[in-house]
């Protein structure tokens, strides 16, 4: 089959299994949705939330030199005119003059006619993506402001705050995770290009002289990180972006490109942005953005390197990379193979048949006992056995645990008080005692 269409279908069926499954849902989908908005359900909130616990833990908790915040999402728009997003935030906008369909004249094979219709594409104009809307009760000039286009303005204005009340010293980063939202021309491609996203960045800052090997550190740290989530390297490419494309701030930007199925595209970003925006806010809010270097005895406005990481993105690249398909007894099963510290579902939880009172008695203690301590376990009583294996490998569940007559102690002694633990990956079945379950998973999840 063509590659394109194989890839195309490939992205059907992980859409469709995130539909159906409850990971993601189009949004506001009853009233026929909303271009670029798409709502997590149930499973997709676990996931994005273990992703998170992992970002934080690798970037945040497991060093002594990070401060995290959570800025407010809307800003004093003066922000945004020092920050260069008011006058350069843009995007250029091509429209064709017969069918009137918009297009990123940037992401047009030909720039001159319309990829849908052949009409004739206009000339492009520069369209800032900001959202605008207006604070108060009154709606004038004086009231507009802005939803903010990237998180990292919100650690820029919270510097000093951090300086004040922790006393770093250099280098130290702020990290922040939370919602960003661009008025895309042309959103596309599932939760890839959206216009309400979520951003997990970290603003690192240090001395000028040492911006080349924090750079090198950082590039090492988001390899490492993209290992951890269980990203295949092959998948990953560094686009060094030439100087004429860089962003207004920034002498220097990897892009980390992954193999999407609808092609290599930019997941990733790392970016040395200078001493740009402390001296802007600086200068524009006449509050002094500096740093005392107490062995030189001076102030100085550190440079900062920022690494970058879109959620959705990262969701994304994780649920293609997952999805597996295998043939079972003639039966295509589809799997999809998460880390265990990703997967939305730990483990399931299953009586052997469910009109057995003494089996789910059984089950229900095993149920609560890994509840207890893991949170994300499911019970799944529904169907037969095979039917329960098929729907937890649809949504990655690395282990189901199944109680039947044996832990009740029918097939003799050794076997009572054991469960069977089946592998998501290779379908394989082992006997567990019931008294080792906590310890083996828990390695399992280290
Ligand atoms: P692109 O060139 O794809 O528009 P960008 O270079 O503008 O992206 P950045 O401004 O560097 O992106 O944003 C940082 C990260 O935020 C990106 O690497 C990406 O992971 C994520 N991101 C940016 N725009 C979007 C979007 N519209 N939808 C989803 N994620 C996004």
């Amino acid at each position: 089959m063509h590659d394109n269409k194989k890839n195309q279908e490939l992205m059907d069926k992980i859409t469709s299994l995130c539909k159906r499954r409850g990971f993601i849902y189009q949004g506001s989908e009853i009233y026929g949705g909303l271009a670029g908005t798409w709502d997590y359900g149930p499973l997709g909130v676990a996931l994005k939330e273990n992703i998170k616990a992992l970002w934080r833990k690798q970037f945040v908790y497991n060093r002594e030199d990070m401060y995290e915040v959570d800025a407010a999402l809307l800003m004093n728009p003066k922000v945004w005119e020092a920050s260069g997003h008011v006058a350069g935030f843009s995007d250029p906008l091509t429209e064709c003059t017969q069918c009137k369909r918009r297009f990123r004249a940037d992401q047009l094979e030909d720039p001159t006619k319309c990829p849908e219709c052949d009409g004739a594409l206009g000339e492009p104009r520069q369209f800032n993506m900001m959202f605008k809307t207006q604070i108060g009760a009154m709606e004038d000039s004086s009231s507009i402001a802005y939803f903010r286009p990237e998180t990292a303005q919100g650690m820029f204005v919270n510097f000093k705050n951090v300086i004040d009340s922790f006393h770093p010293k250099l280098p130290f980063g702020m990290a922040q995770i939370g919602k960003a939202f661009r008025n895309e021309i042309t959103p596309r491609d599932f939760i890839f290009r959206v216009r309400e996203f979520e951003q997990m960045e970290i603003e690192y800052f240090i001395h000028e002289s040492q911006w080349e090997a924090t750079f090198e550190e950082w590039r090492k740290g988001m390899h490492e990180w993209m290992r951890t989530i269980g990203l295949p390297e092959k998948n990953i490419h560094e686009l060094e972006v030439p100087k004429d494309d860089l962003a207004h701030y920034s002498k220097r930007t990897i892009d980390f490109e992954f193999d999407f199925p609808f092609g290599r595209k930019e997941l990733y970003g790392l970016a040395y942005r200078t001493d740009f925006d402390l001296q802007n806010h600086s200068q524009a809010s006449t509050v002094e953005l500096t740093y005392l270097d107490e062995e030189a005895k001076e102030k100085i406005v550190p440079h900062v390197i920022e690494p970058t990481f879109g959620l959705d993105r990262t969701v994304l690249a994780i649920l293609t990379a997952a999805y597996h398909e295998d043939e079972k007894d003639g039966e295509v099963r589809s799997f999809l193979k998460l880390k265990p510290q990703i997967a939305p579902v730990i483990c399931a939880v299953s009586p052997l048949l469910k009109n057995k009172p003494e089996l789910v008695a059984k089950a229900r203690e095993v149920f609560t006992l890994l509840k207890e301590k893991f949170g994300r376990v499911m019970w799944d009583d529904n169907g037969n056995i095979g039917k329960r294996y098929r729907r937890q490998d649809e949504i990655g569940t690395p282990w189901c645990i199944v109680v039947d007559f044996d832990t009740l102690g029918e097939g003799g002694d050794a076997l009572r008080d054991t469960v069977t633990v089946r592998d998501r990956d290779s379908g394989q079945q082992t006997r567990v005692a019931i008294d080792a379950l906590l310890t083996t998973i828990a390695t399992h999840l280290k």
